[in-house]
């Protein structure tokens, strides 16, 4: 026999044991691993002879048998002495035989009996029994009731440890007080061994059962709850470990839900193949997993993550070991360079010696070029022929107007919407480490309160400090020693001076009208044709009309403008072409008018007469030499001298310097020394809103008081630049070739340069000085007597005197320069009469 598969127990619908008669012989089936209690049912499976003999006895009769366990699971053969004396007199309520001839049977428990002794042992056995008294539960006290509330309680604790119970079970406790069979329910749901549960079926009195059943309860409990501890014990220690990576788990899963998983993953996955791909220096992939795992374990829409995502672009993009090869051959350089520029031949040269002592010295520490020069007269374009020639990329960036060291550096990261440097957006605009690298405008680097952004240059320039360049954003080294830097300007005074040490300058000035003729011949008209896709088929321009250009459509040193308008005239062709109308087209000072407007400039002079204290003096600007009116004027006052036009320091002091000399030498022109106490002196320079400096207008603005204090006409078509001394010595001054220029293309006819420049007038190309007349004057004296009219002569002499030699024999000058001098001392009676 074996033990059943499944128990019930049920109150109601039982047999009870009041109903049924009870012999006291009746068949005996041992029972293994199990106790059966009164008001069980339950389904037992009967494999064993003697025991399916029992039960065909019992059929044939009332139906009940004796179930009492075995002592022993294994013994197959039971004698009397293996089975327990304490039994359940079972009715079988139901019988099925199984197809492997064993038979289930289901039976009730219905009541205790005790075996008395063995009637027969063949084929089954057959006992005597004494049932117990049908009535055991006794009087409700207070001890039961408290016996019957703790085995209720302990049940209760039992099912919270987890214990599992039959649903049904519960309910039946919940409503039953008789403390025996209270006592017979719990103890037959504990799955306890047959033992301790067969002591049970054993005690009469139903206290002390229940007694009993509440102590195995207990000590059940006691089990339970040390098993529990044992294993939140050890689960905890696993915990530890897997805690995070289970809500991690857990984590991605909610994000798998709301569709954000797979993008960061995907993400990070991502970066992570680029900071392998991009070959990063060893510290800078330790920053840049550092802040990948940062952004791992952010929420994806944060501000933050956002940040960090941006930095890591960054990473990932700048290129660390990224190069191209150097092609350092001399001679391709040279016809690169030849391609893309006209003349040029000084700067092409020292660009290509330049290149020649980098092939021979790989690692070349020394100067870095910087192109001076005003607006278009090629720098940027020298730049990327460099490059070109070189086979690197070419990156440009302009430094101007820049204050702040955070635009060289970059801010740090703790700052909302920091980026890298400069230095380093141009490095991945470049894409390699080693691109031609040109730095626009380093003379117009500031400084203020935000930082010297100069110091941060000087490192960048500096070869033995730029291999480990340090953004403030990025916060990593990087190795600028392969970039090849190139700088620009537009003057040379401006650029701070430890900058200067570290540059070779070359300088570039501005073109002559043939230059820029044959720029735009060579270089400018081919490329404009090229661009608006159209050919010499449709497209001339004959020479006078592109000098027309130059002359009456631009007014600048380098050909940036020449080149728009070129553009300009070909757009209006092209549109032409294109609506049908081709035929070629011819661009003639008659007909440019046509296409460009009416002429932007007229020459000046054309528009003058000369003037009492109007005297004019030529300036290098940034964009190249200027023309520059000064005009003075006195009236009558205390002798003080206004300096209007939004004068420098430098120049407001030479004013007071050349005021200085007139008054030293106002005999010699005729005035009179009290005036100068009785006159106040104005000079006014415009175009009053351009800040102007330098001492260059020296001359200038001596030749001008003098010219309103004596009351003499000056020289419309003269134009003079010199520092004055207040010894009347005039001292060189730099811009030479642009302030030439600037006086051509005002159409001046007469030069007065200081003496001390003769020497840079040699390096000039010969056509600039043609046309003009070049006066080398040492002293004040002199550029008076060339740039002043003398009224009582003038009815004599020519209006614009014969213009004097471009000299270079001083003192044949300075005795025809004296001339006038001594007419205004012999006229100084009468002409020079001063304002009173
Ligand atoms: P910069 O940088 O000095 O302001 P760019 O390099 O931008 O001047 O030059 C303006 C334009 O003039 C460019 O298209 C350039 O190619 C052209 N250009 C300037 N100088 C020359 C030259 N010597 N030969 C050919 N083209 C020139």
């Amino acid at each position: 026999m074996k033990k059943s598969d499944r128990k019930s127990m049920n109150q109601d619908r039982r047999p009870a044991q009041r109903d049924v008669d009870i012999p006291d012989r009746l068949p005996l089936i041992p029972v293994r691993d199990i106790v059966v209690f009164p008001y069980m049912v339950l389904p037992l499976f009967v494999g064993r002879d003697m025991s399916i003999k029992a039960i065909e006895a019992a059929l044939a009769g009332n139906r009940l048998v004796l179930l009492a366990a075995q002592k022993a699971h294994d013994t197959e053969s039971p004698k009397p002495d293996d089975i327990f004396d304490t039994g359940t007199v079972g009715m079988i309520m139901r019988m099925l035989k199984l197809p492997d001839e064993r038979i289930k049977i289901l039976v009730q428990g219905l009541t205790k009996a005790k075996i008395v002794d063995y009637v027969q042992s063949e084929p089954f056995y057959s006992v005597h029994v004494h049932t117990f008294p049908a009535s055991q539960e006794p009087p409700s006290s207070l001890e039961t009731e408290a016996v019957i509330r703790t085995a209720k309680e302990g049940l209760d604790r039992l099912a919270s440890l987890g214990k599992v119970l039959m649903p049904d079970v519960m309910v039946v406790i919940e409503n039953l007080d008789e403390p025996g069979r209270l006592a017979d329910i719990i103890v037959s749901n504990l799955g306890l061994k047959v033992e301790p549960t067969q002591e049970i079926l054993e005690i009469e009195d139903p206290v002390a059962r229940l007694k009993r059943a509440t102590e195995i309860l207990s000590k059940e409990i006691d089990v339970l709850s040390m098993q529990q501890k044992i294993q939140a014990d050890a689960k905890g220690e696993i915990d530890k470990t897997q805690r995070e990576y289970l809500l991690r788990e857990q984590l991605k899963a909610i994000q798998k839900e709301l569709g954000e998983l797979d993008d960061r993953a995907e993400e990070v996955e991502e970066f992570r193949k680029r900071i392998e791909e991009s070959n990063m220096p060893e510290k800078v992939v330790k920053e840049a997993e550092k802040q990948l795992k940062r952004l791992e374990k952010m929420h994806p829409d944060t501000a933050e993550a956002a940040t960090v995502r941006t930095y890591l672009e960054w990473m990932v993009e700048i290129p660390w070991s990224k190069a191209s090869p150097d092609n350092l051959d001399i001679q391709s350089a040279q016809q690169v360079l030849n391609e893309d520029h006209y003349d040029l031949e000084k700067v092409k040269e020292r660009i290509l010696e330049y290149l020649a002592v980098r092939k021979l010295k790989e690692k070349l520490k020394g100067p870095i070029l910087c192109f001076v020069g005003p607006p278009g007269v090629g720098k940027t374009s020298l730049g990327k022929s460099i490059a070109r020639a070189l086979g690197r990329e070419f990156v440009r960036i302009s430094l101007g107007g820049v204050r702040d060291e955070a635009e060289i550096r970059g801010h740090r990261r703790t700052y909302v919407g920091a980026l890298p440097g400069r230095m380093l957006q141009g490095i991945k605009q470049a894409g390699t480490n080693n691109p031609v690298f040109m730095l626009d405008e380093v003379d117009k680097v500031g400084m203020d309160f935000r930082g010297d952004p100069s110091a941060a240059l000087l490192e960048v320039l500096d070869p033995e400090q730029n291999h480990a360049f340090t953004d403030h954003y990025l916060g990593v080294p990087f190795d600028l020693s392969h970039v090849m830097f190139i700088t620009t300007a537009n003057l040379i005074d401006p650029i701070l001076s430890a900058l200067r040490d570290r540059m070779e300058i070359i300088e570039i000035p501005g073109y002559t009208e043939e230059e820029k003729l044959g720029i735009a011949r060579r270089y400018l008209i081919p490329r404009q044709l090229e661009k608006h896709g159209i050919s010499e088929k449709h497209f001339r321009m004959t020479d006078p009309a592109l000098q027309r250009i130059v002359t009456h459509y631009t007014r600048e040193a380098g050909v940036r403008n020449l080149e728009r308008e070129i553009a300009n005239t070909m757009r209006k062709v092209a549109r032409r072409v294109a609506e049908g109308k081709s035929k070629r087209y011819a661009i003639t000072p008659r007909t440019l008018q046509k296409y460009l407007g009416v002429p932007k400039y007229l020459p000046e002079t054309e528009k003058e007469k000369d003037q009492v204290g109007l005297t004019i003096g030529l300036a290098w600007t940034e964009t190249g030499g200027e023309t520059l009116h000064i005009e003075a004027t006195t009236m009558k006052g205390k002798g003080n001298l206004t300096l209007t036009g939004h004068l420098g320091d430098v120049m407001k002091e030479s004013a007071q310097a050349a005021l200085s000399y007139v008054r030293s030498q106002a005999q010699a022109l005729g005035i009179k020394q009290e005036t100068f106490a009785n006159t106040d002196i104005h000079i006014h320079v415009p175009a009053g809103a351009i800040p102007k400096d330098g001492p260059s207008a020296g001359i200038t603005m001596a030749t001008a008081i003098a010219s309103s204090l004596a009351n003499v006409p000056a020289r419309h078509d003269v134009a003079m630049t010199g520092e004055i001394t207040l010894r009347g010595r005039i001292l060189p001054i730099g811009g030479l070739k642009e302030k030439i220029l600037a006086a051509k293309r005002a159409a001046i006819t007469t030069i007065i340069l200081p003496k001390h420049n003769e020497k840079d007038l040699e390096e000039l190309p010969k056509h600039l000085l043609k046309g003009v007349n070049i006066i080398l004057a040492e002293t004040v004296d002199q550029v008076y007597a060339a740039a002043l009219h003398v009224p009582s002569r003038a009815r004599t002499k020519p209006k614009t005197p014969k213009p004097s030699q471009p000299k270079r024999m001083p003192s044949n000058r300075t005795k025809r320069a004296a001339a006038p001098v001594k007419r205004a001392r012999r006229a100084a009676a009468s002409p020079f009469v001063l304002p009173q």
